[in-house]
């Protein structure tokens, strides 16, 4: 299996060549020509396996299909939302979404706690396609109406073992009941508990299940 038989763009397929890489992983392979048809995940996976590629890619195909390269802030909405437990997940998952978007005209931020909000605000001001986020940061910002939700058409929630574990779970709610209806979403998770199951039953539409 090669990366040019998943069917993503040349975009990506160059940040994927300049990235190193010469065959996808075993999760890349099935989520990727999956989530390039618009369906919603289920997937068990642990770091490691290159799940965060394997959401990533596909997620600013998505995106991309109609990128506004305007420099008008208010014509870069909220577009896709990641979600990840820790400022340490969510700043590498950043790391993922800025390698693989540097030839896509789309903008990126990460939005985490335990650092001062402005610097986020004024980067929110300017407009970001993308946010890479921890619930509760993602909430301040939520109430500080310095980000709006009406644009997004793709929701990732990562590690949602983890959010549980941590008593996210609320929080995630909260946002869930926000964002618009329709929309493509995507949830991973190394195990699977009755609640990541209600959560997910909650969040996803008829998603196809993948375990690496
Ligand atoms: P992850 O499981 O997403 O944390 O990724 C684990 C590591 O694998 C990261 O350092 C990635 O840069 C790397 N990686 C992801 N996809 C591939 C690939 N197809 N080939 C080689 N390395 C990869």
């Amino acid at each position: 299996m090669k990366f040019e038989d998943l069917g993503l763009m040349p975009e990506l397929l160059q940040a994927v060549a300049d990235a190193g890489y010469s065959a996808p992983t075993p999760i890349q392979a099935q989520s990727i020509p999956i989530i390039l048809a618009g369906k919603d995940i289920l997937g068990g996976a642990q770091t490691g396996t290159g799940k965060t590629a394997s959401f990533t890619l596909p997620m600013l195909q998505r995106i991309a299909r109609h990128a506004n390269t305007s420099s008008s802030p208010a014509r870069h909405p909220v577009r896709a939302l990641i979600l990840a437990p820790t400022r340490e997940l969510a700043m590498q998952v950043f790391e993922n979404v800025k390698t693989y978007s540097k030839h896509l005209p789309l903008r990126s931020t990460c939005l985490y706690g335990g650092v001062d909000i402005k610097p986020q605000i004024a980067e929110m001001m300017q407009g970001r396609e993308i946010i890479v986020a921890t619930p509760g940061r993602l909430l301040d910002h939520v109430q500080q109406k310095t980000v709006s939700f009406n644009a997004v058409e793709f929701l990732i929630l990562d590690e949602a073992d983890r959010m549980l574990d941590m008593g996210f779970i609320p929080d995630i709610k909260r946002i869930l009941a926000l964002l618009p209806k329709e929309r493509q979403s995507l949830l991973f998770s190394a195990t699977f508990s009755e609640e990541i199951r209600k959560l997910a039953d909650t969040m996803l539409k008829s998603p196809q299940l993948i375990e690496v």
